[in-house]
């Protein structure tokens, strides 16, 4: 038992029986957070044994291959790709000097997310590759970047210098430091430390400033360019191999993520937190569907400025199903009929009494023309092109109505804190005016 579970939890463990009634998620910063995410583990998922977890199981017949004989494979197997895809080389260099780079799109994809992540070399030789898996960041991408130009370096017998400020880093570093275990992409940089040992000629850092008119600064910008560039034609990059050699004994995989190296207590985390907002967003009458809607965070001032917190303990009912509308409370046999207490013929939800019922109808009419009016200002003020401001202004009118042209999901959710999706609406006139409009 940890000292904490004496201090906080009266000297029961959390991880079973009893344990388990209490979360602990707002000792966030005074316990250790794989505390807290292996009992959320243990309470959502069930978990009782090892096995509930997964296999240990050997993937793939590639692994049972001598870990020395793949590494020469994949080797191989990138000098080859080289060979045969002979990128064109855009500024010439002096022969021995490397640049690498890496890129990633979306550049703000999380862990979760799909993504396609690059890595480019370029100097006597030029080889764009792709990183296969999801569990990969941009660092992945520079680092097989600087694999590419290590290994095509190694090919030939001169002293090579490498623009790569990974490089610097790691020439100061053994493939045995400890702390490389547990860092991220340490199975590329044991990769990288590993072909650093075994050149036979010197292997130098070099150091590029882009704004210069140097011969390192122009290949740092090409392969910039390769690695961004690169992304037009994504489906033609050839594939990096995957440095299974080089990894710890035991490794995390699951069949849509492919290899996870990052921090697993981190990766559950945010796994379950997506299982539950994927859940919540189709079921609960979509209350819950911000994927329907703008994506944008919400502005802070209802929330925490705003002198009465009406509004939003109102938006906080709605979204969590609580408000005390009559079909709820008949539901719950706190009343007989479902019908509007305020005298239409309807059933009272929260959907009629927000967009149907007459008793409110000149607040909404007052607030519709109050919106359209705002509206209005702000285009006059951004001078806003024609349709745009059209576009804008048509839905700003529909805001409070069920206009199945504005709102995605053909119901006004405005009353749960969404808004229709804008970037259709303002990005008509190109992506960079559409971000100066919102
Ligand atoms: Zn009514």
């Amino acid at each position: 038992m940890a000292d904490w579970t004496y201090e906080k939890n009266g000297c029961v463990y959390p991880l079973d029986g009893d344990g388990l009634l209490k979360g602990f998620s707002h000792y966030m910063r005074s316990i250790s957070a794989g505390w807290i995410i292996a009992q959320k583990v243990v309470m959502i998922e069930g978990i009782r044994r090892l096995v509930d977890v997964g296999r240990w199981i050997i993937r793939t017949s590639e692994l049972t291959i001598p870990r020395a004989a793949r590494e020469s494979q994949a080797e191989h197997l990138i000098q080859a790709m080289a060979n045969v895809c002979r990128f064109r080389i855009i500024h010439e260099g002096d022969g021995c000097t490397w640049a690498s780079d890496g890129s990633m799109k979306p550049a703000s994809a999380s862990i979760e997310e799909e993504k396609v992540v690059l890595g480019a070399a370029t100097g006597p030789s030029t080889l764009v590759l792709k990183i296969p898996g999801r569990n990969v960041s941009i660092l992945h991408g520079e680092q097989i970047g600087l694999i590419i130009a290590l290994m095509l370096a190694g090919q030939s017998s001169s002293d090579a210098q490498f623009c790569s400020p990974i490089i610097r880093i790691l020439l100061g570093l053994s493939k045995t430091v400890p702390r490389l275990r547990n860092m991220n992409g340490c199975t590329y940089y044991r990769w990288i430390l590993s072909l650093i040992d075994r050149m036979d000629t010197s292997v130098k850092y070099t150091c590029a400033h882009t704004e210069e008119d140097t011969m390192e600064a122009r290949m740092n910008r090409d392969a910039d360019f390769y690695a961004s560039h690169s992304h037009e034609f994504k489906s033609m990059v050839p594939q990096s191999p995957v440095p299974t050699f080089h990894m710890n004994d035991y490794t995390f995989y699951r069949d849509r993520d492919g290899w996870i190296e990052s921090n697993i207590g981190d990766f559950i985390n945010v796994s379950m937190a997506s299982e539950t907002s994927t859940k919540l967003g189709i079921g609960n009458k979509y209350r819950m569907s911000t994927w329907a809607h703008d994506e944008s965070s919400q502005p802070d001032f209802p929330y925490l400025r705003a002198i009465s917190a009406h509004s939003a303990a109102v938006q906080l009912y709605a979204r969590s199903g609580q408000l005390p509308t009559a079909d709820i409370l008949v539901e719950r046999g706190k009343l007989s009929s479902n019908r509007c207490r305020l005298g239409c013929d309807e059933v009272e939800d929260m959907h009629h009494i927000f967009v149907y019922c007459e008793v409110y109808e000149e607040w909404r009419a007052e607030a519709g023309a109050s919106v359209v009016e705002w509206t209005k200002e702000k285009l006059n003020t951004l001078e806003v092109e024609e349709v745009i401001a059209n576009n804008l202004l048509n839905s700003a009118k529909s805001l409070f109505t069920d206009d199945p042209l504005v709102w995605p999901l053909q119901k006004m959710f405005f009353c749960l804190g969404q808004l229709p999706k804008i970037d259709p609406l303002i990005n008509m006139g190109g992506v960079e005016s559409g971000e100066i409009y919102r």
